[in-house]
């Protein structure tokens, strides 16, 4: 193993863990990537592990369409997606994809999450996108629907699967996770402002 993909597992771990002990992914739900530099092929969690029991032994690589490369055991169902998403944005290097509970509250509403805070406005171009998917899983036809958006605005750096989860994108596995905590934190600041009222 290349001392590059000893790194990239070692921050994987790292965001896989972090997003666990901060509960914005519980159980084995949830999917983390990275992609493996100057290949196209992604390092990703399998299937039925959880965040918190990702080690170097039980990681596995796959290409952009999810056939395994290097490891054992099967790519997570949402594979496709993060693929896509390594396609369509050459400069990304990581993905988190999480069930975080109060982005998927707001979620229900079927509106954006609003930037209310200055940290926010600062990090994030415009409000995060809910977007209608009706499925736990994205597959190859909701592919259009989420490219345009993507093409919508091209510094965005999440949305939201509406009553799924966020998927959040950034220049290393270890920025999407704060990429993904920020997602959770407008949500939690714009539920608990929507209870204040
Ligand atoms: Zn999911």
């Amino acid at each position: 193993m290349s001392s590059n993909l000893a790194q990239l597992k070692n921050d994987f771990i790292t965001a896989a863990a972090r997003s666990y002990n901060k509960s914005i992914q519980l159980g084995n739900g949830g999917n983390i990537s990275a992609r493996v530099p100057e290949r196209p092929h992604m390092l990703i969690k399998p299937r039925e592990i959880s965040l918190i029991d990702c080690t170097p032994d039980n990681l596995i690589v796959t290409d952009f369409e999810g056939n395994l490369i290097e490891g054992n055991g099967l790519p997570t169902k949402e594979a496709y997606l993060h693929g896509m998403l390594y396609k369509l944005l050459p400069d990304i290097g990581g993905i988190v994809h999480c069930h975080s509970p109060w982005a998927v509250a707001w979620s229900l509403e079927g509106q954006d999450i609003p930037l209310l805070t200055q940290h926010a406005r600062l990090k994030l171009s415009s409000p995060i996108p809910v977007l209608p998917i009706d499925s736990p899983v994205v597959g190859p036809e909701h592919f259009p629907e989420i490219e345009q958006k993507l093409r919508q605005d091209t510094r965005l750096e999440a949305f939201v699967l509406a009553a799924h989860g966020s998927v959040a994108w950034g220049k290393s596995v270890i920025a999407a996770e704060h990429n993904a905590q920020l997602v959770e934190e407008c949500a939690q600041i714009a539920c608990l402002r929507r209870m204040m009222k």
